[in-house]
């Protein structure tokens, strides 16, 4: 097994997660299975109960694992499903090893970060990678930060024991350009780079965030003053058009080349042609359209990062430029015209989300989708929301409602479920994860999936209440995905409408750039053909 370790140097947010995945990528086209892992030095848990505004989207794993975003690039650069053993805090480790303290596992010793957490770290990156050939973990926040420290040291001793063969550090650090100076500057990178070779780790190789391209005086310097080859100096420019344009990126940098070397690894020749061919449909769509995203969380775009992202892929599919315009749910709840609001909408996606801010907007929007005819997609909150309209306005309950907003109403149409009536604890206790569901022939959800079975996966408290299944059946609801264990509602769609669905899964989670959800390409074929009959009446 060989192990990649990626750093990250002087600021955060530097595109770790998506260059973990893109090398991923890149090892996958020269053959090797790749497994890829992150691991975060907070003291969460996990993310699951974290605000996606500070935090972004809460990615949710088939096994129900709830995760941090960068788990979602991993799945989507490459062809592996992550579970629990890809996700680390350290929460978790603390927690693992003070349990272990309690059970009196440790023998009457003193515990201590070295070596007991240090251990518990090491035997999570030895536990990873099953069958695969390489394993790459990223380590979240940035050199230097104190809660980070545990997991260098646990890098730094697994690099010791494999006798420095099998391991390789990468270090992604910024070259920030100073304007008034008029260029590039090299310090903050020596700085992190010292900062890490004081721990006792050496980068074999250095990725450098940059908006301008690097001279070769540049890679020179920082060659020379981080202690790594020339060659090992990677330029990653800013990305102007996509994030999938990242293997490409590096790959002409030689980065899969330099890593098979170092690790001694022999591979195929690297076949980039699926990444060419992605990037070649996002550069030349041959239309465009516009996707209404009915949000809360505002100028957020990694709080509804999966949803973008699928948006993309379906763009991608459908050879078409996907825009999405974010809609306040709060302003359309004031609004007094809310065909204002869509006025150059071509469909209307509605995200999950939880609480009442912004929910009678959410309301709106999908009234207007219903009665405008204009292809609507609600995920998670965004179906139950659609029931709640077509409840309140096509079967006359006037206080119709999800007992999560109003809970003494007279028709809770959307109840809590069953099993969580007792929870009270509120980390990884919601329906998480991949369930079966049962798709009805001849219903729009069947068209796109083409198939009966499919598994999506979940993350929500609330469901469709099947006492009111009837009444919605009788007035143009089709249940068109049922879960057949436990006869859940799982997809909704109206009868007399070219496109209108509401799912309670999060479809986004399992949509990739070369093999987009059958719903979202369906979602977006559906509007294009909208366009198209709107011009030729
Ligand atoms: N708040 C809703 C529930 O818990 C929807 C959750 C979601 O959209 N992920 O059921």
């Amino acid at each position: 097994m060989k192990y990649i370790f990626i750093t990250g140097g002087v600021v955060s947010s530097l595109g770790k997660g998506l260059t973990a995945g893109s090398l991923g990528a890149l090892l996958e086209c020269r053959g090797l299975k790749v497994c890829t892992q992150k691991f975060d030095p907070y003291l969460n848990i996990d993310p699951g109960t974290m605000n996606p505004a500070q935090h972004g989207e809460v990615y949710v794993l088939q096994d129900g694992t709830e995760t941090d975003l960068d788990l979602g690039h991993y799945e989507r650069f490459t062809s592996s499903t992550l579970s629990k053993k890809h996700t680390l805090t350290s929460g978790q480790i603390y927690s693992s090893v003070l349990q272990k303290e309690r059970n009196g596992d440790y023998l009457g010793k003193t515990v201590q970060v070295i070596p007991h957490v240090t251990n518990e770290i090491k035997e999570r990156i030895y536990a990873a990678g099953e069958d695969a050939d390489v394993v790459i973990t990223e380590i979240g926040g940035t050199t230097g930060d104190i809660e980070g420290l545990p997991f260098l040291e646990a890098l730094r001793q697994l690099a010791l024991e494999s006798e420095g063969k099998n391991v390789l550090f990468i270090h992604v650090t910024l070259i920030p350009f100073l304007r008034a100076a008029g260029e590039l500057k090299t310090k903050p990178t020596q700085q992190s780079v010292a900062k890490l070779r004081e721990i006792g780790i050496q980068p074999d190789i250095i990725i450098c965030r940059t908006e301008i391209p690097i001279s070769d005086d540049m890679r020179q310097k920082i060659s020379l003053f981080c202690n790594v080859p020339l060659k090992s100096v990677i330029e990653e420019l800013d990305l102007k058009i996509s994030v999938y344009e990242l293997p490409l990126l590096l790959h002409s940098e030689k980065l899969d080349d330099i890593v098979c070397q170092k690790l001694r690894i022999e591979t195929q020749e690297c076949d980039i042609r699926p990444w060419e061919n992605v990037v070649e449909k996002i550069k030349f769509p041959k239309q465009e359209c516009r996707v209404g995203l009915v949000a809360k969380y505002l100028d957020v775009k990694d709080a509804y990062k999966s949803v973008y992202e699928a948006l993309s892929h379906s763009g991608i599919f459908n050879d078409c430029k996907v825009n999405v315009e974010v809609i306040d749910a709060e302003e359309l709840e004031q609004a007094e015209d809310v065909d204002e609001f869509f006025r150059d909408i071509d469909g209307i996606l509605l995200p999950g989300g939880f609480g009442n801010r912004g929910i009678e907007g959410k309301i709106l929007a999908a009234r207007f989708a219903r009665k405008c005819r204009i292809p609507y997609f609600g995920i998670c909150l965004g179906m139950q929301v659609a029931v709640i309209e077509f409840a309140r306005h096509v079967l006359s309950y006037a206080d119709a409602n999800s007992t999560e907003m109003v809970p003494e109403t007279s028709h809770p149409v959307i109840r809590m479920l069953f099993d969580q009536k007792n929870v009270t604890k509120k980390g990884g206790t919601m329906r998480l994860g991949s369930y079966p569901c049962k798709l009805t022939p001849n219903s729009k959800a069947f068209a796109s999936y083409r198939t009966t079975y499919v598994n999506e996966r979940h993350r929500h408290r609330y469901e469709f209440n099947n006492d009111y299944r009837k009444a919605f059946e009788d007035h143009g609801m089709i249940f068109s995905g049922i879960n057949p264990d436990f006869d859940l509602v799982e997809i909704l769609e109206l009868e007399d409408h070219p496109w209108f669905i509401g799912v309670q899964f999060h479809p986004e989670f399992q949509s990739k750039p070369q093999c987009t959800h059958p719903l979202f390409s369906s979602f977006i074929a559906a509007i294009l053909e909208r366009k198209a009959d709107n011009k030729t009446n």
